[in-house]
């Protein structure tokens, strides 16, 4: 499990936003979502403004796109001449 470095207390749940609160709960990684002066920064990013369109996009986020646009292909239905 990780937790910020500035993270008030790994061990406490209150020391946590709600996300993180609940992903400790459930015994699984709460990914850093630590709250640091009352603030998840991890949220606080989530949260903020999208990535302007000039910013280059994940390769990932293109082999879905690839993937997706292959699927959605119409298929043409069989004609008889
Ligand atoms: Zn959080």
């Amino acid at each position: 499990m990780w937790h910020l470095v500035a993270c008030a207390d790994p061990t406490r749940l209150d020391a946590h936003c709600p996300v993180g609160l609940e992903l400790l709960s459930s015994g699984v990684d709460p990914e850093g979502h630590c709250l640091v002066d009352g603030e998840c920064p991890r949220c606080a990013l989530a949260n903020a403004p999208v990535l302007p369109p000039t910013a280059p996009s994940p390769p990932l986020a293109a082999d879905t796109l690839a993937a997706d646009s292959e699927v959605v292909q119409p298929v043409a239905p069989p004609v008889e001449n």
